[in-house]
């Protein structure tokens, strides 16, 4: 396999050496440090529009987009122009303010959510809305998927995608027993397994949680069987039993649609949990769900939760800005932007004559590089079953020619508003070196 090495990686290869030294991994997130494809994680100096730049003087066309954020791309000016106003008038209070309550509102004019509470982060959130169900329905247990990805809240780190598929960590250390007891992991789109959980222990169980539309094990759609979607089935089951059924949404929330993947499916969740894109590329994030839940949260009601940060100004303006900027037109751009990106592969794979899937939900996407005649990728364990290596020479081959793939096969491509014919004919030329390079790893 020959990688084309890009201008100069030197100084991010200084920066690793400084970062390792100070920080465990020289990360602060795990799945940033490409050990799953090896080599250098670029260090980068600033970002803009669809382009991020790195410390050695690479510009990029990024594909990450901050794993999901920027879906306006980087540094919108109205955006910048919002968060340097809020910057001016102080950049935290501890007290409400009314730009929370649009933010708030801008979420219930799009999903189904009567009420939200702002927290920092997607882990956040899903841990908050862990503690309102168990609260709220006085039971213990939670049901979620294998490959289906929460952020990293112990009870939901078992089974868990992406960074901890990357790294092969089964579960991890650190999660009690007694915190994963209550959790029972089933295989996504199984529903004969969670026909069989309710039908065992029923009457312990506070919900069923999973991702709207998984994105954190590459892109896997609820699937239909009878005319009735998976997440359509999760809510009457669930509602059967008497337990809730929560949709995270914190991935495909604002982006695989206006009103995310309930956008698509329509189907109406009791809790919901939002993230990445509603903060515009700050820390923000929300859980929300009917008011009649909503309101066992403290100081209404006696479930605890809070936060000094929650709300911040500056995220605030930053999610705001970016909701309302969000327009359909935007998304209709987006979403022919990722059809004509998804032909492209397609092409690019078939001429090099490597086995691959693609799966779509809205804009949002990925590419499994699969090793046998795999033809759809419904769960984990059919995710699994890829070549890490072809992915690999195909992700830095992409790199060589400017172009930054998520450093993961376990990983959606995400991308905005601002990646325009220029950036979109550089991805298209730069595909069939990557395309051979994968050819000659998996051949
Ligand atoms: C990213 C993500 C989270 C965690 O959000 P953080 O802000 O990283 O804590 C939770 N759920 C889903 C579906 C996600 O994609």
């Amino acid at each position: 396999m020959t990688v084309r090495p890009a201008a100069s990686t030197v100084r991010s290869e200084a920066a690793f050496e400084r970062a390792q030294a100070v920080t465990p991994g020289g990360v602060n997130s795990p799945v940033r440090a490409f050990r799953s494809v090896g080599g250098t994680p670029r260090f980068i100096a600033r970002a803009s529009g669809a382009y991020i730049y790195d410390i050695d003087g690479n510009e990029l066309v990024d594909l990450v987009c901050s794993w999901g954020p920027m879906l306006l791309g980087h540094a919108h000016p109205d955006v910048i122009g919002a968060v340097a106003d809020a910057a001016r008038r102080g950049t935290s209070y501890g007290a409400p303010t009314l730009a929370e309550v649009d933010l708030a509102a801008e979420i219930i004019d799009r999903m189904p959510v009567e009420q939200v509470r702002l927290v920092n982060s997607g882990t956040e959130a899903t841990m908050s809305v862990l503690r309102l169900a168990r609260g709220v329905t006085g039971r213990n247990k939670i049901i979620k998927f294998a490959g289906c990805y929460h952020g990293h809240v112990d009870a939901l780190l078992a089974a868990a995608g992406s960074g901890v598929a990357t790294l092969s960590i089964p579960g991890t250390p650190g999660v009690t027993e007694g915190t994963t007891l209550d959790t029972v992991v089933l295989g996504y789109n199984d529903r004969n397994a969670v026909r069989e959980a309710f039908a065992s222990f029923g009457t312990e169980i506070a919900a069923v949680i999973t991702e709207a539309a998984p994105g954190n094990m590459g892109v896997i759609l609820p699937a239909t069987e009878d005319g009735i979607g998976f997440n359509a089935f999760l809510a009457a089951i669930a509602h059967e039993y008497g337990a809730l059924f929560i949709s995270d949404e914190v991935m495909t929330g604002f982006r695989v649609s206006r009103s995310g993947q309930f956008g698509l499916d329509g189907v109406q969740p009791d809790l919901m949990t939002f993230g990445k894109v509603m903060g515009g590329g700050f820390p923000a994030a929300a859980f929300g769900g009917r008011a009649e839940l909503m309101q066992n949260l403290a100081p209404v009601g006696s479930v605890y939760q809070a936060g000094t940060l929650s709300g911040n100004p500056i995220a605030t303006a930053a999610g705001l800005t970016t909701l309302r900027l969000a327009t359909p037109q935007v998304y209709q751009q987006i979403d022919r932007t990722s059809a004509t990106l998804r032909a492209e592969v397609a092409a690019a794979l078939d001429a090099a004559g490597v086995p691959y899937v693609i799966q779509n939900a809205g804009n949002l996407f990925s590419v499994f590089f699969v090793t046998e005649n795999v033809t759809a990728v419904p769960d984990y364990a059919t995710a699994t079953q890829q070549s890490t290596g072809a992915y690999a020479a195909f992700f830095h081959s992409m790199l060589g020619s400017g172009i930054y793939l998520p450093p993961s096969v376990y990983e959606a491509w995400f991308l905005s508003a601002a990646h325009d014919h220029r950036a979109l004919n550089r991805i298209v030329e730069a595909l069939p070196a990557a395309a051979s390079a994968a050819a000659s790893a998996s051949g």
